[in-house]
């Protein structure tokens, strides 16, 4: 057992404070990392605050996890001390259900253990990233792209696989128009994804403060939410819209600027139902979606795609104590456009 040092909210109201985990001895699947970066994901503020549910506290959240190998079960093949490795929002699943024969471990129907707030084998809770080291089975462990910094790569392993897996399967490609929803951690991504696959990106945002920093990340045109005009201007517009705020939003809005047999994937996630009207979509052919991160095989494809392409994410890296005040700016829309934790503050 090795105690590390770490974050944790204590309850759905108080700040996260320092704490240790404890973190099992490497059994022979087993892979032990060294954390160097952790995205800040704004799941880990709906997960902390108890937003979809009554949480297990304490609770370390981080499932964008970025570091390196330090020691390897005797049974690991897939990498091995000093390589640069990933880990994402699951640990383990139960591999005979469909979805994970599929490779959709995320879709496990015997529950899957994430990385953080799961009951783990041994029957404790599993604690995430905002630590200095993790343990991980090796068929969960991803390895990262030689060609990306180590802080710029930890988002993929969420943000990263969030937006790339609904981009490939509704065809984001050449020909097609897509419209990213939210600049913020996933937007930003799937808006350099998506340009990379070689579709024409357009943002929507909620002002066009950050409009620079959207065609520079591969938008041809940038629009605000606020104004009324983008939905008549835009109606029709689009063969994929992927909504990524974090926020309640109304959908109508949104199925409006779609083409006929158009679709709008949700993979934004909050707390709220959100309603829409279903005549329309029926009168459209419109295809309304959602998406939960992505399996292990295909979080493996898409590091690689974008090592080749370049893609990392754009961070502010920030050291533990200021955490908290992430959370804030994040719910502020304040980002620009992930913070990454530096996990050698933690010490
Ligand atoms: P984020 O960095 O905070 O970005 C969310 C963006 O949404 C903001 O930057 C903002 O963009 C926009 N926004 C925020 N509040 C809004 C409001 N009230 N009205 C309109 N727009 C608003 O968060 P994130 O980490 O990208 O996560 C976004 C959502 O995806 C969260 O709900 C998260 O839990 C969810 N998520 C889902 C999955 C999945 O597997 N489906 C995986 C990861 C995260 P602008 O400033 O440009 O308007
Ligand atoms: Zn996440
Ligand atoms: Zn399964």
């Amino acid at each position: 057992m090795l105690t590390v040092p770490a974050y944790a909210a204590t309850s759905a109201t108080e700040p996260l404070t320092p704490t240790t985990v404890e973190r099992r001895d490497v059994g022979p699947h087993d892979v032990l990392i060294e954390i160097k970066y952790v995205g800040i994901c704004h799941s880990d503020i709906h997960n902390v605050r108890s937003e979809w549910g009554p949480a297990s506290y304490p609770m370390v959240p981080g499932h964008e996890i970025a570091g390196v190998v330090v020691e390897v079960g005797s049974e690991v093949t897939g990498c091995a001390p000093g390589d640069r490795v990933g880990v994402g929002c699951m640990v383990n699943s139960c591999r005979v259900c469909e979805p994970c024969l599929r490779g959709e471990e995320q879709y496990c129907l015997n529950g899957n253990t994430l990385t953080y707030g799961s009951v783990d084998e041994d029957g404790t809770v599993t604690q995430g990233g905002y630590s200095t080291h993790v343990v991980v089975n090796d068929d969960f462990v991803l390895r990262l792209p030689g060609t990306l910094a180590l802080d710029e790569a930890a988002p993929l392993l969420c943000a990263g696989i969030t937006t790339y897996s609904p981009l490939r399967r509704w065809g984001a490609g050449p020909g097609k128009k897509v419209a990213v929803v939210g600049l913020g951690g996933l937007g930003h991504l799937a808006v350099k994804i998506a340009h990379a696959l070689g579709a024409e990106v357009t943002v929507l945002s909620q002002s066009l403060k950050k409009m620079d920093d959207g065609l520079r990340l591969g938008a041809r045109e940038y629009f605000a939410t606020s104004d009324p005009a983008t939905f008549e201007r835009l109606a029709g517009a689009f063969d994929l819209v992927v909504n990524t705020v974090s926020a309640r939003v109304d959908l109508d809005s949104y199925l409006g600027l779609l083409k006929p047999g158009g679709v709008l994937v949700n993979v934004g996630a909050p707390p709220e139902a959100l309603s829409l009207n279903v005549f329309s979509l029926i009168m459209h052919g419109h295809i309304f979606a959602g998406s939960l991160i992505g399996g292990i095989r295909e979080t493996q494809e898409m590091l690689d795609f974008c090592g080749a392409h370049g893609i990392g994410a754009e961070v502010e890296i920030v050291p533990a104590a200021k955490i908290n005040e992430a959370f804030e700016r994040m719910l502020a829309s304040d980002v620009r456009y992930r913070f990454v934790i530096d996990t050698s503050t933690l010490t």
